[in-house]
């Protein structure tokens, strides 16, 4: 299946791709995404997040801390700041050596990253699109630059952060010390990255201001293969616990041209969508190279000395950096599914495979008709009570049919139906996203039961 085809089924062993234009109407239909100052025309590679866009992006956040800070013993947390000194980006090399070379095509006028054009192009200097001849590669830096201060001539410029993690090598010796951390330990943060990429596109994929999440775990020289390869192990399945699609995920382990000089290995965790095999997060082996440079830069010792030992030595570093939004993207992309018509719904319908940990909204409750009281006044009560505890949305809107594929279409996981035996018994009909099967339960049951299914940390 192509991109501009428009149907889609669920995966089987050769899974058609979802393409990239139903997950940015979607998004912007229902909510989830919208291209930022869209009334002035925009900005490429910057996009805004709407109501049921930020409950995704929350809970993505969310579950990615709870699963490497609150649950590991030695792991914590810092949120540092966007803007640091700017010595900080000539130590991390970025100042010098955070370019893309890019090449236009003399003929279409197209852009492409020197870094990803495919090697028969590089070769014969021909454009991938249009067979054009390519002109002179550019060097383009990627930080943003801005400055602190109002003088003139005392302002000083310094850098929006490239990226997020240099603020942990920052805080090391801060944390270790505060927290009484012992080496080994990880730092972990969230936070936003802007860089002025060449070819920012491709809805989330690429963007210009974006949020990474960072491991960086402190180890001693002698234990950095095993704790690389546990890391590289634990984040290979927390990706898999979190997709639809397991087939389309894979570990890429990075080629001696890629490597950084202190590198002995390097992994991608990668996610096969319309746009090919692409990065979703990064397993770096740093070694001792960020905490020797801002040493060395700073003039601050940031050596660790053992407890027991004595031993004194810069700890060595096993670096997991991933994405927000490119989880999100392709979490968008793995759920997604166009269904048929089949018995259950006669019509088919769009559906949001998320996991419910994900889902913006964990329940609807659904009056069966709009136009009797007694099922309006309970199922608010209902949907009042769940509100406290999970993201509930009420609805009488348009027949119960319709309602459900509007839930259906942004992930909801759970409806609860108020019908006329609901005011005899006091039960409620519970229709699940996936299969479409019903149950029913008692009012009082409800918040235990869904709560159950939808909160990751419940039991
Ligand atoms: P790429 O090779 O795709 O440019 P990178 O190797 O420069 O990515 P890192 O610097 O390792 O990426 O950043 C860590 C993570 O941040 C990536 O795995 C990706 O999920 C995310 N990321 C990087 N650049 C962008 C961007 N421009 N927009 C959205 N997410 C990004």
């Amino acid at each position: 299946m192509t991109q501009t085809e428009d149907k889609i089924t669920l995966s089987t062993e050769d899974t058609p791709l979802v393409p990239m234009e139903k997950i940015v109407s979607l998004s912007k239909r229902r909510g989830f995404v919208y291209p930022n100052s869209e009334i002035y025309g925009g900005v490429s590679g910057i996009y805004d997040f709407g109501p049921l866009g930020v409950e995704l992006r929350n809970n993505i956040r969310r579950y990615w801390w709870w699963s490497m800070v609150q649950t590991n013993d030695n792991v914590v947390g810092i949120e540092g700041n966007i803007i640091t000194h700017p010595r900080v980006w000539e130590a991390s090399g970025h100042v010098e050596n955070f370019v893309d070379r890019l090449v236009e095509c003399k003929n279409c006028k197209r852009r492409f990253r020197v870094d990803q054009l495919p090697k028969e192009n590089l070769e014969q200097n021909k454009c991938p699109v249009c067979g054009g001849e390519l002109g002179e590669p550019r060097v383009f830096n990627l930080m943003m630059e801005t400055y602190i201060g109002v003088v003139e001539g005392e302002r000083m410029k310094t850098y929006l952060r490239g990226e997020a993690c240099q603020n942990i090598y920052l805080d090391y010796d801060n944390v270790q010390k505060s927290s009484r951390m012992q080496i080994p330990f990880g730092i972990c943060q969230i936070g936003k990255a802007f860089r002025n990429e060449v070819t920012p596109g491709n809805f989330l994929f690429r963007q210009r201001e974006f949020e990474q999440w960072d491991l960086q775990f402190f180890v001693h020289p002698s234990e950095m293969q095993k704790w690389f390869d546990y890391w590289r192990e634990r984040r290979f399945e927390w990706y898999k616990g979190i997709i639809n699609h397991k087939d389309r995920l894979r570990l890429r382990p990075h080629g001696p041209d890629e490597l950084a000089h202190y590198a002995k290995q390097a992994f991608d965790i990668e996610y096969r969508t319309v746009l090919g095999w692409q990065e979703w997060e990064g397993i770096h082996w740093r070694q001792d190279w960020d905490l020797s440079r801002h040493s060395q830069f700073s003039g601050q010792d940031l050596s660790y000395t053992d407890p027991e030992t004595k031993e004194r030595y810069i700890p060595w570093i096993v670096e997991t950096s991933g994405g927000v939004d490119r989880t999100f993207l392709n979490l968008l992309l793995d759920a997604y599914e166009e269904e048929p018509p089949s018995g259950k719904d006669k019509e088919g319908r769009t559906v949001l495979r998320l996991h419910p940990w994900f889902a913006p909204v964990k329940v609807a409750v659904l009056p069966l008709q709009k136009n009797k009281e007694e099922l309006v006044t309970t199922a608010r009560d209902i949907h009042k009570r769940l509100q406290r505890l999970m993201v509930s949305q009420y609805d009488d809107v348009a027949n119960i049919g319709r309602r459900y594929r509007r839930q259906d279409e942004i992930g909801t996981p759970f409806c609860v139906t108020v019908d006329f035996q609901t005011l005899e018994d006091q039960t409620v009909t519970v229709r699940e996203r996936d299969g479409m099967t019903q149950i029913r339960l008692q009012i009082k049951e409800l918040p235990a039961y869904l709560l159950e299914r939808v909160m990751w940390n419940y039991s």
